[in-house]
């Protein structure tokens, strides 16, 4: 039984902790690993690692930084299959949606080999006579990152690279429940040159996660996980002055009207809903359908019921067991809620199994019609393979449906009309939008930007947005006189 490690200062070391959580493979119930909830001390190890590296770390040029990117992104590349096995085996994630999780990552990586042009700053020569004033941003110190169990490598990697990059150093407290993929990405890190103390890996659960969010050091943080845990280390991190940037829960609504191709949107939606057990941020769980759309609901659902769960290595299976038997009852309960609350269940996949498998925390593909929006299954995120498919006569409902939903995350309209996607992308309170896209997660260069209560905060995970949030902006006005300088003192504010 291997016992996940902690780095702190360039070392991978056994805690000493007493409390051990067991690591389970969801497909099969088996203990795998077991991750230490660090001690209070070694987490204060973890903090000063990051503190006494960010001295030398944010003095080494900018592309010698991106270089260590460079070899990163080549390791990450050369070793994709590996970490999409370990993913595979604690997330039970099916294979190709692992490397799907890496490749994501890896994304990001290739993003932040771009930091000396993402770094420069702004100048303007002559700002008054002989004076120019010129911007540069520097890094912050040591930042935190809290990261969910949804996309061990895809979000550990949003944060840790380009804040490294920007001249911080780093601490990371993974997910608890699949932490050996983020010590994979830590090991290959310190492989691609990475100095001792510039990542440090720290595990726990909430009394770590306070510790870090309380510790004067932490200068920003970067959180992805649920909206309760959201508000809390929103407001821990603001309350003690840090920048702080939490992205949270979803409900992700597509709206599907009556003049789009009908083979595109089951093509799409059924991928959409059901793909990686619905266990995605940016799954659609909410399908409207507009006028005629609505007779498209059944033969979506037949299509949504071909789709098979099965291990990771089955070549058959779409998507894999729910995380944990925990999340797999509060999936099952929120069936159960839609059938007493009145909803038609068209697929039902509370009684799902697989073969071999039976303790596995497995949930069949579900989907519910004659939803509404008073009932459970459409104000919970549901986060399990379940659509919730309600119907409207016109764009103008779908919109008002979408925008009094308190989530924000990602979004989407299927339509032939260039008119109704327009209004849709104009109209929608939602940050991220999809147009004949069902999951419109931007490419790094852009950034991931969601809204109301699926995110707190201002600037986003990657591309300009996450270089802004991990530095600082300084301005500097210069005066080198050449001959005289200006006669008898300046009272005013202006510059002469
Ligand atoms: P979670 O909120 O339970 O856990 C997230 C992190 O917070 C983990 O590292 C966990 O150890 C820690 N944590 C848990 N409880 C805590 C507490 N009480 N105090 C302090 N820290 C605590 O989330 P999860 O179940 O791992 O992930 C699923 C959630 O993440 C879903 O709601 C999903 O929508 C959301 N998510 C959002 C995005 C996004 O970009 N908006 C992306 C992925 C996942």
């Amino acid at each position: 039984m291997q016992n996940v490690k902690l780095l702190i200062d360039g070392e991978f070391r056994s805690s000493a902790s007493q409390h051990m959580i067991d690591v389970t493979n969801p497909a099969s119930g088996d203990v795998i690993a077991r991750v230490p909830d660090a001690l209070a001390e070694e987490t204060e190890q973890a903090v000063a690692a990051a503190k006494n590296a960010f001295n030398s770390w944010k003095n080494v040029p900018v592309t010698e930084r991106a270089r260590v990117m460079m070899r990163y992104q080549a390791i990450l590349k050369r070793e994709q299959e590996r970490i999409a096995k370990v993913l595979a085996s604690e997330t039970g994630k099916v294979f190709d949606d692992a490397m799907g999780d890496v490749w994501r990552g890896i994304e990001v990586v290739e993003q932040a080999m771009n930091a000396p042009s993402m770094m420069m700053g702004e100048t303007v020569e002559n700002v008054a006579r002989g004076i120019d004033t010129y911007s540069v941003v520097q890094p912050l110190g040591v930042c935190l990152g809290i990261t969910p169990f949804n996309f061990p490598a895809m979000i550990p990697l949003w944060m840790f690279p380009l804040a490294v990059v920007c001249g911080n150093t780093f601490v990371l407290k993974p997910s608890e429940q699949d932490p050996q993929t983020p010590v994979l990405l830590a090991e290959l890190f310190m492989e691609a040159g990475a100095p001792a103390g510039v990542l440090n890996v720290v595990h726990g659960g909430r009394e770590r996660v306070d510790q870090l969010l309380n510790h004067p050091d932490i200068a920003a943080v970067s959180f992805v996980g649920s909206v309760p845990v959201g508000k809390h280390v929103y407001q821990t991190a603001t309350a003690n002055m840090k920048r702080a940037q939490c992205f949270a829960g979803a409900k992700n609504h597509t709206v599907v009207m009556p003049d789009a191709n009908k083979q595109h949107v089951i093509n799409n939606l059924v991928g959409a809903s059901v793909g990686a057990a619905g266990q995605r941020c940016m799954a659609i769980s909410v399908a409207v359908f507009v006028g005629d759309a609505q007779q498209w609901i059944d033969e979506l659902a037949s299509a949504i019921a071909e789709v098979k769960p099965g291990v990771w290595d089955d070549k058959e299976a779409g998507f894999g067991p729910l995380i944990s038997n925990a999340a797999k009852e509060r999936v099952l309960g929120l069936i159960q809620s839609g059938k007493e609350e009145g909803a038609t269940c068209l697929v039902d996949g509370s009684e799902c199994t697989v073969e071999g498998y039976e303790q596995g925390h497995w949930i069949g593909p579900t989907v519910f019609s004659d939803v509404t929006t008073t009932m459970r299954i459409y104000q919970e995120e549901i986060f399990g393979p379940v659509l919730c498919c309600l119907c409207v006569d016109s764009l103008d409902e779908a919109l008002a449906i979408v925008n009094d939903n308190p989530y924000g995350n990602g979004t989407s309209i299927f339509t032939a009309s260039g008119a109704a996607a327009r209004k849709y992308q104009s109209e929608v309170s939602v940050g991220q939008v999809g147009i004949n896209v069902p999951i419109p997660v931007p490419l790094p260069f852009f950034s991931f930007t969601g809204w109301k209560n699926s995110f707190f905060g201002d600037l986003h995970a990657y591309g300009k947005q996450a270089v802004r949030f991990y530095t600082e902006t300084k301005t500097i006005t210069s005066r080198w006189p050449e001959d005289s300088i200006p006669a008898g003192p300046n009272l005013t504010i202006n510059l002469r």
